[in-house]
């Protein structure tokens, strides 16, 4: 299996009036080529500012302070301004969180279409449109109408499709879709997933996939990473990690998540507080909420392990069976 995105030790700081917050704390993950990852975890965990990096389009005051983004082996963190311009749009794009609300209110879609492919590459106008049809069509909506419509003339789903389908303009490897469905009720959510699992069948396009809600990414992710305090704490394939979950908190969203369970009434609610990231605890972020800690917890902070195939977590609960093996 080939990485598309593999990304090592990557941190983000933001420094603040109160101090500074590691956003994304020594983060590693591989996005493998063709297929859907998903990223959960709370808002403020550091799914979106670690997918700004991937574009390096972290937004101030935040800092790439370390690590290493590579796509299709090349680094992006040293890429000069002329090939960012390249590569973004081109090798990897991004719907942003609410992004219907970006586009901009006083000119056609057709010409914002235009507008953004010129942006980054050259071809006749005729040529974008063709293309901006096709991937219309791929997202259910009549391109006719939609090139001569203004935002305001269409509903919130509709601009999320066409948000989509910009996406796409430039043939990217990799699409990044923030909280892509959240806005939305869940009938239009379920039916932008749908489009979204066919462009990715039928394009083969890899996706970056970032979501609080885990059972909403359960129905189209292939593989899925949990992010607790800007720290990625349990990555696997979404099978695994929806019948084995080893961390905590993975087991905890997985218990939380009332459309996963066929039993409504037995959804159990993490308990405690999300973590207020300019006072994180020792140790492991997440064990004032933890049912499981142990002294060790709150000293030091768990690296992440093998605890499966393709299956990785950070959690003490593991490293006492390696400590066993060792021994
Ligand atoms: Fe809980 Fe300790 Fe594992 Fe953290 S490291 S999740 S506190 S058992
Ligand atoms: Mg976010």
């Amino acid at each position: 299996e080939q990485n598309l995105v593999e990304i090592r030790d990557l941190s983000v700081k933001f420094k603040l009036k109160g101090g500074t917050i590691r956003a994304v704390d020594n983060v590693s993950l591989d996005i493998p080529k063709g297929k859907v990852t998903a990223l959960v975890g709370e808002s403020g965990s550091g799914k979106s500012t670690l997918a700004s990096a991937i574009l390096k389009m972290v937004s101030s005051p935040g800092v790439i302070s370390n690590g290493e983004i590579k796509i299709n082996g090349e680094d992006i963190l040293t890429m000069k301004q002329r090939e960012l311009q390249q590569y973004r749009w081109s090798q990897v794009s991004m719907v942003f969180q609410a992004a219907q609300n970006s586009l901009n209110p006083v000119v056609r879609i057709k010409e914002q279409f235009i507008e953004t492919y010129l942006a980054h590459k050259k071809a006749p106008e005729k040529e974008i449109l063709e293309r901006a049809a096709q991937l219309l069509e791929y997202v259910r909506l009549e391109p006719k109408r939609v090139f001569e419509s203004f935002p305001h003339e269409l509903s919130g789903g509709m601009k999320q499709r066409v948000m989509i389908a910009f996406s796409l303009l430039l043939d990217p490897d990799l699409v990044i879709l923030d909280e892509p469905t959240t806005a939305l009720d869940v009938i239009t959510q379920d039916y932008i997933f749908d489009i979204l699992l066919k462009i990715h069948e039928e394009l083969g396009i890899t996706m970056l996939l970032l979501s609080h809600d885990i059972s909403v990414v359960a129905k189209v992710a292939d593989r899925i990473g949990v992010m607790y305090a800007g720290k990625l704490v349990e990555v696997g394939d979404i099978f695994e990690i929806f019948t084995n979950p080893k961390h905590p908190y993975t087991s905890g969203l997985i218990k939380a998540a009332p459309s996963l369970l066929e039993d409504l009434e037995h959804t159990v609610p993490i308990g405690g507080s999300p973590p207020d990231l300019l006072n994180l605890p020792l140790g492991c972020a997440f064990h004032p909420r933890c049912q499981f800690a142990k002294d060790i917890c709150k000293q030091v902070t768990p690296l992440m392990e093998t605890v499966g195939e393709n299956h990785l977590t950070a959690c003490h609960l593991y490293n006492a069976a390696r400590d066993e093996r060792v021994n």
